[in-house]
């Protein structure tokens, strides 16, 4: 099974995707986890996507759709995988259609959260995640059992993201509106895209999410 995810940030495409990756044991690509690991690890690359990503910008096609090539060709990639985060414009789109003719692939859907844009600050602002295992919270929806300690590895690094500032999501909102919402276009077009209703529980968008698969029988 391979599944792209789109919507706006704060769509709740991670805390989906993660779901998914848990049922379907399939792996779940998070290009923004995958550039906030590099800017962890202080190398050359995460200089690079701190000062992007800080602005609210993208990082540049060439370098992300070269880690995504490497990431799909890994072994936990060779029973299905979910992409979150890419692709994030019609160049990027492109560069995935060529990887998947390349290696044989096929795409099975492309999972739309549809939410409220004006509901979006309040979200991203309340949300946070450990540090250690990657598992999200939000400060009003879904706080950790016992205050300050995940759930999942009872790790007590529970951080928020420096992107998640009122400047930097309006330009990430904005940078959405101009380069990735035209991919809504371009795989209708194809007829795979699939819209959701984000703006219900997390427990209702991930059921709805579950009949859309059964119906398209993978
Ligand atoms: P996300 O965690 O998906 O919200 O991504 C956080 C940030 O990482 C974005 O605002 C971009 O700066 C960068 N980023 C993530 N995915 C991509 C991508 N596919 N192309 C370019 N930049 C990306």
């Amino acid at each position: 099974m391979k599944l792209i995810f789109l919507g706006p940030p704060g769509a709740g495409k991670g805390t989906q995707a993660q779901r998914l990756s848990e049922k379907y044991h399939i792996a779940q690509i998070s290009t923004g986890d995958m550039l906030r690991a590099e800017v962890q690890s202080g190398s050359e690359i995460g200089l690079k996507a701190k000062k992007i990503m800080e602005a609210g910008s993208l990082f540049p096609d060439d370098l992300m759709v070269k880690m995504i090539k490497q990431r799909i060709e890994k072994d936990d990639c060779k029973y299905g995988f979910i992409l979150d985060g890419f692709p994030r414009n019609v160049d990027q789109a492109k560069a995935l259609d060529q990887m998947f003719a390349e290696q044989h692939l096929k795409l099975d859907a492309v999972l739309l959260l549809e939410v409220d844009e004006k509901r979006l600050a309040d979200r991203i602002s309340n949300r946070f995640s450990c540090a250690k295992c990657g598992a999200s919270y939000n400060k009003q929806f879904k706080k950790p059992k016992k205050e300050g300690v995940c759930d999942v590895c009872g790790s007590t690094e529970l951080v928020f993201r420096s992107d998640d500032n009122k400047d930097t999501v309006l330009e990430r909102l904005r940078v959405y509106r101009e380069q990735t919402a035209p991919l809504l276009p371009y795989y209708k077009e194809k007829k795979c895209l699939y819209p959701i209703n984000g703006m219900k529980s997390v427990d209702a968008v991930t059921k709805d999410i579950d009949l859309i698969l059964k119906k398209i029988k993978m």
